[in-house]
């Protein structure tokens, strides 16, 4: 058994006193929460917590992460709640402990295997934080390794999960020394035939190849040391489930496997590889078509290194990877090996500490790229995926944009699960039609025996296969049914004015409806039926129009938006509006469109109550909203990463950025951020005017503003 003194001691070679005495307390408090309960091989179970910990510490993971894997188990195994972690830690360890309770929940059903694909995407989607991911890949390591206690059923369902599902995930970020033991460790069980032989063969076939591996290491550090070439040459060994995949996949021998001598070569710095490269192929022949330069262009997962292929001198086809120890770290150990480089600021929260750590692994990657377009679309390449994955009830995973809804969720399922929606269950609980669905949520769409298909949905459903379902059902809807659906929806809309339909006021009314461009109250109502127009948004046009008319009281009363009104409003993406900015909302065939008052598109018809009407933000709103900036600033290395540290230390999200060289010296960033308010803006503003080398900070207004050279 692992022990927390030995873990203390490792942790404070790279952690200051504080940090470790975290770590410490987190170790009593999973001590206590799991006291009495006990592993299948009879040990404590806290000891479980303590080797994932340690497993970490190998990786040098920040000390949140080390809590968190001690204390991992407490939310899903002992009844703690999330509160109570975040209380007595801090909400980063919290949220990780949160989020690797969530993945220990999922239900990996048998079809599970099936779907593999769809099971890494949502495990990642749902992880959000990448430490949790590392967090739960050490849990399932030192789960595996200690797998032998356990019922050989409950072995072999744990390690097909392990070989399709988690040793996946893990190769995708490149933490490859985890990959490789937990695929070994799960071919090991479930083919222990195989496993041996192949164990066997390879130990055997290594003694017989040393004298050869010996000769040709000799025959390529001399040419080394001639060049002046500071290297150090290893011998690098597959791993037996590799081999076996190998054997599989291309119906290859395993002497054919094994008869390629593979060797990596660690130099100093990046300009050494090419010189090594030089030196390996000066005394070895190369073969046509194996050099490959990781390094001028980086794989997405970061990986960097040269690889060659040459013939030895009796004939043998030789591999080589030249790379430095921080490449050969980041291959090894992928994302974690960021980790390495310490952070200091401890006000950083988890995703604003990962934000930076991502911009600053690409702001490495730029200096390799020669042209700009590359280097951006590398900035897109992110291993969180914008989607969505759900389980159907048989366990089927749907994928779907992220906001989607029940609705989206019925239409994708069948157009007439759609169309006979009343309800739904998530997570085995009623829910409303409206609400946006979670990664790794169950949803039910509960139906009935007649249509129940309405206008009201347009506003939620986000997909286009379900709006144009919905549509096209409507449009097949007879009028007069349109109408009576636009009546009620309407009259539900205008009860929030006080305004009823069919009263004495319908002489008032109609000289409105007029003015909406319709020629009776039938043919409105048909087309909010319809779901051409939505009810909410008429009935304050109409609200306004009377005020108007009515003398009495000439100041419309403007439309409050909350944020919550999905897709019935939308906001300018000329002007991108955030709360504190003067607003107007202006109607359109697609909804209401909320601009800023300044903008100039709609300068023409922003005194027409028919186009425009005035709308306010809510004071309450608690919402971030995406706005552009842009910032103009004397070119270094590292200038993105502290241009993104800076705006990811004012609790800021960057949604997007792209940028262009204005010249040799100066480059301009156009970004995309999320702030709540005005207020908010400006904290970001001033934080990046402070920068040394920032030469203008400003917002973008619209498509002027855009595309003017420099604003100053
Ligand atoms: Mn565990």
């Amino acid at each position: 058994m692992e022990s927390i003194d030995a873990l203390s001691k490792k942790l404070s070679e790279y952690l200051t006193g504080s940090q470790v005495e975290q770590v410490n307390s987190a170790y009593e408090f999973a001590n206590n929460a799991h006291s009495g309960q006990f592993r299948k091989s009879g040990d404590p179970y806290v000891s479980h917590p303590v080797a994932v910990a340690n497993i970490l510490s190998n990786l040098r993971l920040d000390e949140d992460s080390i809590s968190a894997a001690m204390l991992h188990d407490v939310i899903e195994d002992c009844g703690v709640p999330k509160q109570v972690i975040e209380k007595e830690f801090n909400s980063s360890v919290a949220n990780l402990v949160d989020g690797v309770s969530k993945l220990d929940k999922l239900e990996l059903s048998s079809a599970s295997v099936l779907q593999a694909d769809n099971y890494q995407k949502m495990i990642l989607a749902m992880a959000k934080d990448i430490r949790v991911i590392v967090v739960k890949l050490a849990d399932r390591l030192h789960n595996m390794r200690t797998l032998g206690h356990l019922s050989r059923d409950k072995q072999i369902r744990i390690s097909k999960e392990t070989l399709e599902i988690y040793a996946p995930i893990a190769h995708r970020i490149g933490m490859n020394n985890i990959y490789r033991e937990l695929e070994d460790l799960s071919f090991r069980i479930l083919y222990p035939g195989r496993y041996r032989r192949l164990r066997v063969a390879v130990k055997k076939n290594r003694g017989s190849q040393k004298r050869l591996l010996r000769k040709i290491q000799r025959v390529l550090e001399k040419q080394l040391v001639e060049d002046n070439i500071a290297a150090y040459i290893e011998g690098r060994d597959k791993h037996i489930y590799s081999i076996y995949r190998k054997m599989k996949q291309n119906r290859r021998s395993f002497g054919d496997i094994m008869d390629i001598y593979a060797f990596k070569l660690i130099v100093d710095k990046s300009e050494d590889c090419y010189r090594a490269l030089g030196a390996v192929h000066s005394v070895f022949k190369p073969i046509e078509g194996r050099f490959k330069d990781y390094i001028a262009i980086p794989k997405s997962n970061g990986y960097q290194s040269i690889h060659t292929g040459v013939i030895g001198t009796d004939g043998q086809p030789i591999e080589i990877q030249i790379k430095t120890e921080e490449m050969d770290d980041m291959a090894e150990n992928g994302i974690a090996s960021h980790w390495l480089y310490k952070s200091g600021n401890s006000k950083e929260t988890a995703p604003q500490r990962k934000a930076r750590k991502w911009v600053a692994g690409l702001v490495e990657m730029r200096n390799n790229y020669e042209n700009s377009e590359d280097y951006i679309d590398s900035i897109k390449t992110n291993i969180f995926p914008d989607e969505i994955y759900v389980f159907t009830p048989q366990g089927k995973i749907l994928e779907l944009p992220e906001g989607s809804t029940p609705i989206d969720f019925a239409y994708s399922v069948h157009t007439d699960i759609g169309n006979y929606c009343k309800g739904c269950r998530i997570n085995r609980k009623l829910a409303p039609l409206s609400v946006p669905l979670e990664s790794g949520q169950t949803v039910e769409i509960l139906t009935d025996r007649l249509p129940q298909t309405s206008p009201a949905w347009l506003d939620f459903a986000i997909t286009s296969r379900a709006r144009n379902s919905i549509r096209h059902y409507l449009s097949n809807t007879k009028a007069s049914e349109a109408i009576k659906v636009g009546k009620k929806l309407l009259e539900q809309a205008l009860s929030e004015y006080n305004i009823k339909l069919n009263r004495r006021n319908n002489d008032h009314l109609s000289g409105v409806i007029q003015k909406l461009g319709v020629d009776s109250l039938n043919e409105l109502l048909e087309d909010i039926g319809l779901g051409k127009r939505a009810g909410n948004i008429v009935a304050t046009q109409i609200s306004n129009l009377m005020n108007e008319t009515d003398k009495a009281t000439s100041l419309p009363v403007a439309l409050e938006i909350s944020g919550t009104e999905g897709l019935a409003i939308k906001y300018g993406q000329c002007c991108n509006p955030i709360p504190g900015d003067s607003v107007i909302g202006h109607f359109t065939s697609g909804g209401m469109v909320v601009h800023q008052e300044r903008c100039k598109n709609i300068l023409s018809v922003r005194e027409d109550p028919r186009e425009c009407f005035p709308v306010k933000w809510d004071e309450e709103l608690d919402k971030a909203f995406p706005t552009e900036i842009k910032v103009i600033a004397e070119d270094y290395p590292g200038l993105l990463a502290d241009i993104a540290f800076s705006i990811s230390s004012s609790d800021t999200n960057i949604e997007s950025l792209e940028h262009n060289d204005l010249d040799s010296e100066k480059v301009a960033f156009h970004l995309f951020i999320q702030v709540y308010n005005r207020d908010h803006l400006a904290k970001v503003v001033r934080k990046l005017r402070s920068m040394k080398r920032v030469i203008s900070v400003n917002r973008i207004h619209d498509q002027e503003d855009r595309h003017a050279k420099t604003i100053h």
